[in-house]
């Protein structure tokens, strides 16, 4: 019996294997497990969030803006609606990566080929736009979002600084519409203007800069105001008309910016649709050509507006202001309800997205 254990036992050692007791082989991984969120339900919805956004991304970038939206694109558009409007997702983890990207995008379209069409009209967060010719790049009301940005003291911003700053470098100019934290950014204007870019404001803002800003109007005009802006871009200076309006009671400016190409832009601001500013809004068409205008989307009496506008295209925004409460944050599918009867095409934008107009 004896030789029967030695002669395995001689075996193993001629072969280097030890007899001490080897620890039994790991169980493999459970991938499983990676989608396991029990008792964790705050990294789930931020999991889940995060997983909607980029599928929402993913299907917009498929379907891209039209004035014929199908079924797919106003689904994802949606979609954001819901994530946008759960504020237990509020500036968590899911939303402030969204708002990254989105910074990461435009400035990524702005380093791109200039648009072969005479306008690129590129949508920001809330009422921000940046309108890209092949000869100018103009930036309106773009914020970073958040608490403060306005005054910048106690600010808590969405989008960090040096992220804008790759969108600033390549524009030319920034206009604000009104004093509000929604649509007027400290630390963004002073970008535009430590690189000697102008920044355009309405009465009442940043007196504490005040020389530093082009003021085309003055808070109780009554007749728009007509200005220029020489750009080092542009061989002749850009021809812009600053509309005399307001929110409630606060100055609105309405910039009409004709391009050099020799489009005409109109963005509305916050403008109330209605109040002593209905009659001459109702006449601009009178005035001059718009052939693309910035509502914001829920603005009263849109499409008698847009009638007095007469423009060839609408592009409405303001959709989902993260500073509002959810009721009156504005969703993308409000949206397409209140354009249902304007009398012109329309398109809705997500934030990021671009619109080549020919
Ligand atoms: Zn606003």
């Amino acid at each position: 019996m004896k030789s029967k254990i030695i002669i395995p036992l001689l075996l193993a050692l001629a072969c280097g294997i030890t007899t001490a007791a080897t620890p039994p082989p790991k169980q493999p991984a459970d991938p499983q497990r990676a989608f396991n969120y029990a008792k964790k339900p705050d990294d789930m919805l931020q999991e889940q969030a995060r997983r909607i956004f980029g599928q929402a991304r993913q299907v917009l970038a498929a379907h891209p803006p039209s004035a014929t939206p199908g079924a797919e694109r106003q689904l994802a558009l949606f979609a954001l609606d819901a994530l946008l409007h759960d504020p237990r997702l509020d500036q968590g983890p899911a939303f402030t990566a969204f708002m990254a990207d989105l910074a990461r995008r435009v400035a990524a379209t702005l380093a791109g080929p200039r648009p072969a069409a005479p306008l690129r009209v590129i949508r920001f967060y809330n009422h921000g736009f940046i309108l890209q010719t092949p000869s100018v790049t103009l930036a309106i009301d773009i914020v970073r979002g958040g608490k403060n940005v306005i005054s910048g003291d106690k600010e808590d911003p969405f989008i960090k600084e040096e992220l804008m700053r790759p969108i600033v470098e390549r524009c030319d100019a920034l206009f604000v519409s009104h004093p509000h934290n929604d649509h007027a950014d400290l630390r963004v204007a002073r970008l535009f203007l430590d690189a000697g870019k102008p920044v355009v404001a309405p009465p009442g803002l940043w007196e504490n800069i005040a020389p530093r800003l082009v003021r085309p109007r003055a808070a109780d005009a009554t007749a728009p105001a007509d200005f220029t802006l020489a750009l080092p871009a542009l061989a002749r200076p850009l021809a812009v008309r600053a509309y005399p309006g307001h929110q409630g009671k606060v100055p609105n400016n309405l910039y009409a910016i004709t391009t050099p190409e020799g489009q005409t832009i109109l963005h509305s601001g916050d403008q109330t649709g209605g109040g002593d500013d209905l009659p001459w809004l109702l006449k601009i068409h009178e005035q001059q050509r718009i052939d693309v205008f910035l509502p914001q989307c829920w603005m009263a009496r849109l499409p008698l507006v847009v009638e007095g506008v007469r423009p060839a295209l609408v592009l409405p925004g303001h959709e989902n202001e993260m500073g509002h409460s959810i009721d009156h944050r504005e969703s993308w599918w409000q949206t397409v309800l209140r354009v249902q009867k304007l009398p012109a095409p329309v398109i809705l934008t997500a934030w990021g997205e671009h619109v080549d107009i020919p």
